[in-house]
């Protein structure tokens, strides 16, 4: 049989660079302290299912501990000091960000299962740039566009999810204590470890105790978090589920409140792109960290008199795509998540098929321990169908055809989210005019899934509301 990859020796970065206790604590006041709950849950490796550490699980009594303790420090320390004082530490934690950048790009691939190639390339370095950006705005408030003297808001609620664990932690802390707020952040329960990690960066830069506190739990945490009536500003990114939950439970309260939740991206292809690069696009679109991604480009639309062309390159181009190890340099595809998100996985495809449309995955071995899903299309899809319409947040990639511009536009705007589209096709003009037409916060042009500190991200309708990263970014940490 023809070989459809070349065979590639194993390129394993190595695990020693980290150091995983066996088990952690809550970061609180400035230290790591037991939770008063005597509640432990396990952070395993999706890859291998090996358990990785023991965390703690903060209840109510560790959220009220923390968000004590974010009082303080901002009332006494944070909020009084001077904006360029406050930029120096935050440049400080940039600059041990990047010191220490293998370590979190390990870390980040063992808990979370997703390639070091991205990790190293993609969330640690944007995790660091964001530090260094918001670093410099720390001193500029009052020329940011938000009043001569902006003022902080008090104290953040902040909760995160799996898929960029470091990432979403650095675009939720790095604006608010440049702004002048204290954080009480909760990371996902499958992903504490570069949060855990993060919170030891804080102690090495000497941050002042209480600035940023770090409460490891589930869902209940988040919500015991949400709730607290001493915390003054919620940021949440997570499902749109929970955070139509969030939004009920600070209705009627005078907390400021930002969500980023989910999306189901159109990336459209017109006749006249180029084939290749939109090729690429489409496979960075959905396949880049597993499809595990609020804007993944889920939806391919391409015009009709080249879809077959798309396609048989698109399928060409998925045979040579790798997945298994993420610590192997070499791996596009790394492992899904939790075993929970490959039911679910699972299910929408199954859907899928059973809807009436067809399936396609190239011929690759998983391997048998951990979560793994091949990169798979459905062709053949309608509007109607539930893999057009639902998030499947994994690298699962549906396939409808066009014939106009209008005809696209309105397919893309055809779905209750709104977060991010792409746009492939040689005019400019055209660029220009769908950019106009598609309700997504974020359009891309002959490009998928770029993210840079100084550009706003965020969603319209079911998507969720605020903006976050760049000068907009502030603005939800400022009165
Ligand atoms: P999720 O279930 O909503 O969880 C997100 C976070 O909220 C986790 O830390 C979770 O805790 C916590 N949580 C769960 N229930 C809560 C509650 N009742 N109150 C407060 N917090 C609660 O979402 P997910 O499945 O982990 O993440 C995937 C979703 O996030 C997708 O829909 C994706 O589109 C969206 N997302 C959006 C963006 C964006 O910027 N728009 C970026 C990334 C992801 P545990 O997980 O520990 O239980
Ligand atoms: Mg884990």
């Amino acid at each position: 049989m023809a070989k459809t990859q070349l065979d590639y020796a194993p390129a394993p970065e190595s695990r020693s660079v980290v150091d995983i206790k066996p088990s952690y604590g809550l970061f609180i006041d400035g230290e790591f302290r037991d939770t008063e709950s005597g509640r432990h849950f396990k952070t395993i490796s999706p890859s291998t299912e090996e358990v990785l550490a023991e965390i703690a699980e903060a209840n109510d009594a560790d959220v009220d501990l923390a968000v004590k303790a974010a009082r303080r420090a901002y009332t006494r320390v944070w909020s009084k000091m001077s904006g360029a004082e406050r930029g120096k530490y935050l440049f400080r934690i940039a600059r041990i960000l990047q010191e220490r950048a293998r370590e979190f790009a390990v870390l980040e691939s063992i808990d979370n299962g997703k390639p070091i190639k991205e990790t190293r390339d993609v969330d640690v370095p944007i995790a660091a740039a964001h530090f260094f950006y918001y670093a410099g705005w720390a001193d500029k408030l009052s020329y940011a566009g938000y009043g001569e003297n902006p003022q902080p808001l008090g104290v953040a609620g902040q909760v995160i999810p799996w898929n960029f664990p470091l990432l979403m932690l650095a675009w939720k802390i790095a604006p608010a204590l440049a702004a002048g707020n204290t954080v009480v952040l909760k990371p996902a329960e499958t992903t504490p470890l570069t949060a855990l990690l993060f919170a030891e960066i804080c102690q090495q830069a000497d941050l002042p105790p209480g600035v940023v506190n770090i409460l490891t739990g589930a869902g209940d945490t988040g919500r015991a978090i949400v709730a607290h009536p001493d915390v003054d500003k919620v940021a949440f990114t997570g499902s749109t589920e929970v955070g139509r939950m969030i939004a009920k439970t600070v209705a009627g309260t005078d907390k400021r409140v930002t969500l980023e939740l989910g999306g189901k991206a159109a990336n459209i292809v017109f006749d006249d792109a180029p084939v290749d690069q939109a090729v690429e696009g489409i496979v960075n679109g959905i396949f880049f960290n597993q499809g595990h991604v609020c804007c993944a480009g889920s939806r391919l639309l391409v015009q009709e008199s080249v879809a077959d062309e798309v396609l048989t390159r698109l399928k060409r181009r998925m045979k040579s795509l790798r997945v298994g190890d993420p610590l192997d340099k070499n791996t596009d595809i790394g492992a899904i998540n939790s075993a929970e998100q490959l039911a679910k996985i699972r299910e929408l495809s199954a859907i899928g098929e059973a809807e009436g449309a067809e399936r396609w995955s190239p011929k690759c071995d998983l391997p048998s321990a951990g979560f793994w899903f091949p990169p798979t299309i459905f062709t053949g899809v309608s509007q109607a169908h539930r893999i057009a319409r639902e998030e499947i947040f994994g690298p699962v990639l549906s396939v409808l055809t066009f014939r106009t511009p209008k005809e696209a536009v309105e397919k893309a705007n055809n779905t209750p989210f709104g977060l991010s589209a792409g746009v492939w096709t040689d005019k400019g003009s055209l660029i220009l005019w769908m950019a106009s037409q598609l309700r997504a916060g974020v359009v891309w042009s002959n490009t998928f899934n770029r993210f840079d500190p100084a550009s706003p991200f965020g969603g319209y309708k079911e998507s969720g509301y605020g903006r976050e990263g760049g000068r907009h970014g502030l603005e939800a940490y400022l009165r």
